[in-house]
């Protein structure tokens, strides 16, 4: 737990303006209710950012883009898992048995995991962050908050039917990583809520064949996993609304409608960011 303490500490800003004009002004996106006022940011360092939202709703495909376009680390405690996972030690065995039944990890393997990647980071020149799937307990976010401060929370949201059937549909590259989705998604409205249609994000021909599938992504276990979120994870964005950080995203379909929409509710311009990055 120290070596957490000690590596959450912030850290000085290269992109403080981009940071305040992101947070100072209110967005004018139908989509994003709940924006917290940001009107008074203290950008003494880089965004501190942390997406929250059911497996499957798309937080590592929105984080990792907009670490591509910030210049922040996005770090997935799920892929510290992972990674761990592929390895033959002792820890492997115990977290294999975990994860493949769709439950939490304990908050001391976590803490010990995203301490050594912060670490790595920090002596890389690393500043700032986007977390994807943490804070996943209210101690969690609790810890989180005793060592840091987070300025943004974005809880992405998605009806749970669609859900499933990312979840089912995704796909990873055994050789390069890169994740895919084979769902074709036309929902239907129900109960109120709108239609939904997602095209496949299908994999160049170099990665169609060593397509792979997590062996925590079968119906039971997805299903478990959201269960597994109601009761561990959600009560995270009662924590964060309760800060006034919190700023709920509904998906409004696919990555070509999504990401726009998030980045106006984010109040990001992906030009002026890129140029400033270059200036
Ligand atoms: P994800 O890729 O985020 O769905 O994470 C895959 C699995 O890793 C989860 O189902 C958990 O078993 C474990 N995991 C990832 N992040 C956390 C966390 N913050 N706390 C506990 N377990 C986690």
């Amino acid at each position: 737990m120290a070596a957490f303490t000690r590596l959450l500490k912030p850290s000085s800003s290269t992109s403080s303006l981009l940071f305040k004009r992101s947070l100072s002004a209110t967005s004018s996106s139908a989509v994003a209710s709940d924006i917290p006022n940001f009107s008074d940011p203290k950008p003494s360092r880089n965004f501190q950012w942390v997406f929250l939202g059911c497996p499957g709703v798309g937080k590592g495909t929105y984080a990792s883009r907009l670490s591509n376009l910030l210049g922040v680390p996005h770090i997935a405690t799920g892929d510290l898992v992972r990674e761990e996972l592929a390895s033959s030690g002792a820890l492997s065995r115990q977290l294999a048995e975990i994860v493949n039944q769709g439950k939490l990890v304990s908050d001391e393997i976590i803490f010990n995991l995203l301490s050594k990647r912060l670490e790595a980071g920090e002596s890389k020149g690393e500043s700032g962050f986007i977390l994807d799937g943490f804070p996943r307990t209210l101690r969690q976010a609790e810890i989180l908050d005793e060592v840091t401060e987070i300025d943004l929370v974005v809880n992405l949201k998605l009806r749970e039917d669609v859900l499933v059937e990312k979840c089912l549909g995704r796909r990873i590259c055994s050789q390069c990583g890169k994740g895919f989705n084979v769902a074709s998604i036309n929902a239907k409205p129900e109960n109120g809520r709108p239609g939904m249609s997602m095209a496949p994000l299908l994999p160049p021909q170099h990665c169609a064949s060593k397509l792979i599938t997590r062996a925590d992504d079968t119906e039971l276990v997805v299903k478990e996993r959201l269960r597994v979120y109601y009761e561990m994870s959600q009560p995270v964005e009662g924590f964060y609304k309760s800060q006034g950080k919190l700023m709920e995203f509904d998906l409004p379909g696919g990555i070509p409608e999504s990401w726009p929409k998030l980045l106006e509710a984010l109040n990001l311009d992906e030009t002026e960011v890129k140029q400033s990055a270059v200036a």
